[in-house]
């Protein structure tokens, strides 16, 4: 079948894109912390499903129900996987730091990981790397990570979202499992759990097909859920948003975190 996933393209924008073999899926593989382009994939997906094919569209919660939306229809062979959300940064934020690091290397952005999990996956780095560079920074310490996990960067829809709190539309959903050391703590090896919300029998399904191939632990939602902000919060947007966007074109985004935020921690 084809699945549809979020995937950097030449520029390190990041666009959903439909891949059909197991190597080229590694495109999809890592969060990236921008809200995706969907492009034409709705309407590449519905070619699909009305010809037959098998489809696994995955995205944020809100891309999830855009699907749903646009399609009108249940499709038997169409499955679906969102992650956990508490919002997405704007395109615009993202793309002033592409320019930023670009700026202050004098080279052009080479490599970026939203999820650098050297240091650990509880203390992961969000890394940018020009061809002179490596701008890796720990996530409470990067302007662009602070401003975004502080609500200060994602978009205004984020905080009225109609699809977080056990609203998904999706078969499955996927998001981190913090709290795991507290509950498992003979589970987390720090490389990463990741949560699965199994939330409709084809998602059931969906999971007994590739748990042979997992190590899996079963839990609940309310633990699940227990330390997971986005799973049990609402998102309500940072007071200086508009500040923050108001500002945006004028002053840099390390400035900008630091009038609103604060110098960051150490
Ligand atoms: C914008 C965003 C905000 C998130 N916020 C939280 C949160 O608050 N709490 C939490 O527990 N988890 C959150 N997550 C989920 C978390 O980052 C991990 O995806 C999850 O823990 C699963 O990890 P993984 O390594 O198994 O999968 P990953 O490799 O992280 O996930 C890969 C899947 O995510 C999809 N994806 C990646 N980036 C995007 C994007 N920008 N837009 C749409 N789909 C995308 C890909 O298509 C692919 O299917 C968020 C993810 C994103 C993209």
């Amino acid at each position: 079948g084809t699945v549809f996933g979020a995937a950097f393209d030449d520029n390190w924008h990041v666009r959903h894109i439909a891949v059909t073999s197991v190597n080229a899926m590694n495109k999809l593989r890592g969060s990236k912390y921008v809200q995706s382009d969907i492009s034409t994939t709705y309407q590449d997906a519905e070619k699909l499903l009305q010809a037959g094919h098998t489809v696994l569209f995955s995205g944020t919660p809100c891309q999830i129900g855009g699907l749903k939306g646009y399609l009108r229809k249940d499709y038997e062979r169409l499955y679906t996987i969102d992650v956990v959300c508490h919002g997405v940064p704007s395109p615009k934020v993202y793309q002033k730091r592409l320019d930023e690091v670009t700026e202050l290397s004098s080279s052009p952005v080479i490599k970026v990981n939203f999820r650098d999990k050297t240091p650990g996956w509880k203390r992961f780095n969000i890394v940018f790397q020009t061809e002179n560079h490596i701008f890796a920074t720990h996530k409470r310490r990067g302007p662009y990570m602070r401003l975004f996990l502080n609500n200060v960067s994602t978009r205004p829809s984020c905080s009225d979202c109609a699809f977080n709190n056990k609203h998904s539309l999706a078969d499955l959903t996927i998001a981190d499992y913090w709290g795991v050391n507290k509950h498992f703590p003979l589970f987390d090896d720090d490389k990463g759990v990741t949560l699965v919300l199994v939330n409709t029998e084809k998602g059931a399904g969906l999971f007994a097909d590739c748990q042979s191939e997992l190590e899996c632990q079963q839990t609940d939602f309310k633990r699940g859920a227990e330390y997971n902000a986005a799973l049990s919060k609402k998102m309500t947007p940072h007071p200086s948003r508009q500040l923050f966007f108001a500002e945006l074109d004028h002053k840099s985004l390390s400035a900008l975190a630091n009038e609103i935020l604060g110098t960051a921690e150490n």
